[in-house]
């Protein structure tokens, strides 16, 4: 199924989109939570777990037919998957493909996985403070806490 990056003919491992968005280089056991996540309910959505990576060396892809991500879908993304990119089809052809932008405040996107925090009892927005980029790790600037992104519950 999969094909060597250095083999003289690549095989497309996930069908190919019309119009869309491609979200590539998911870390493999996030893939399925990527996919819950940004799937509406009229998605048409494709999906590739645990395919050959240089980069990563398994990873996962999703491919979402017939739109582009909200600006929060892609704050959520991430949070969860901050080694991703994200490439616009249109018309079978990639007008545009760009890692997945991190911002070093995460706001009202996740849950603070400290039971005893503010945010988990009063409905106060939740904020993260990024602190580490490789793993992604983030600190809540109400209980001080810090957790690995992945570890999150997105709101
Ligand atoms: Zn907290």
């Amino acid at each position: 199924m999969a094909d060597s990056p250095s083999g003289a003919q690549k095989v497309r491992q996930v069908e190919a989109i019309a119009n869309g968005t491609v979200i590539d280089h998911i870390p493999s056991p996030m893939t399925l939570k990527v996919a819950t996540l940004l799937a509406g309910p009229d998605d048409q959505v494709f999906m590739g777990m645990n395919l050959r990576s240089s980069l990563l060396g398994r990873k996962g892809v999703v491919k979402i037919s017939g739109r582009e991500l909200t600006e929060r879908s892609v704050s959520s993304l991430a949070l969860i998957a901050p080694t991703a990119s994200i490439s616009i089809i249109r018309d079978y052809t990639v007008v545009s493909k760009n890692p997945v932008p991190v911002p070093s405040r995460f706001e009202d996107i996740a849950r603070c996985a400290n039971p005893n925090c503010v945010t988990n009892h009063e409905r106060w927005a939740t904020r993260f403070d990024v602190v580490g980029r490789t793993p992604l790790r983030v600190r809540c600037i109400y209980c001080e806490r810090s957790f690995d992104a992945a570890d999150l519950t997105l709101i």
